[in-house]
């Protein structure tokens, strides 16, 4: 029998290509639109009555805050108030590519500070992201995600949702393998 956990787990999502698509909008004040990724309303009240939510995203402070508030209008989910961190482009690390250009990391080890690990430990922490890369050194919270231009065909969310309310109670969710978490959640809807 597999040990169920009654805490919640932290869900920390990343934006670009993930949540949104973001594009250059020279009618909007701001200069850019940003898209919603198909069924985001419904991913987030769903999997926010699971998970404690945050934020991880390489994006500038600016553009996410730009991003949460099209979220706020437009899905009436207000996460910037929601999360328990909002994480941007100051909180990642830079690393040297193979072919000399520099890349963003999210390094894990960051989840390892007192305020966070005293409330959610690091098997009880999970992320969202399209760019595998960006958690190199914490593969274990993964579940990957396709990264989302603009397709309104596109059901992700709608399987995430599935897949991540079926293992919110795992006590270690960071031990399970999420690889293929896609075929598993087809089986759930
Ligand atoms: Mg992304």
């Amino acid at each position: 029998m597999q040990a169920v956990s009654t805490s919640r787990p932290l869900l920390v999502l990343d934006l670009d290509e993930t949540l949104w698509h973001g594009i250059d909008d020279p009618t909007q004040p701001t200069g850019v639109r940003f898209l919603l990724r198909p069924h985001l309303r419904t991913f987030l009240e769903t999997v926010g009555q699971h998970y404690d939510l945050a934020v991880w995203t390489a994006a500038t402070e600016d553009w996410m805050h730009a991003g949460l508030t099209a979220i706020r209008e437009a899905a009436e989910f207000d996460l910037a108030e929601r999360a328990f961190f909002l994480w941007h482009r100051e909180r990642c690390t830079w690393k040297r590519t193979e072919d000399g250009a520099y890349a963003f990391r999210k390094p894990a080890r960051k989840f390892n500070a007192g305020w966070i690990r005293s409330k959610y430990p690091r098997h009880r922490v999970l992320v969202v992201d399209d760019v595998a890369s960006n958690y190199a050194c914490g593969y274990g919270h993964l579940v990957k995600v396709s990264p989302w231009t603009g397709d309104e065909m596109d059901t992700e969310l709608e399987a995430l949702t599935y897949y991540l309310t079926s293992i919110a109670r795992h006590e270690d969710v960071r031990s399970l393998e999420k690889r293929g978490w896609r075929t598993r959640a087809a089986t759930f809807s």
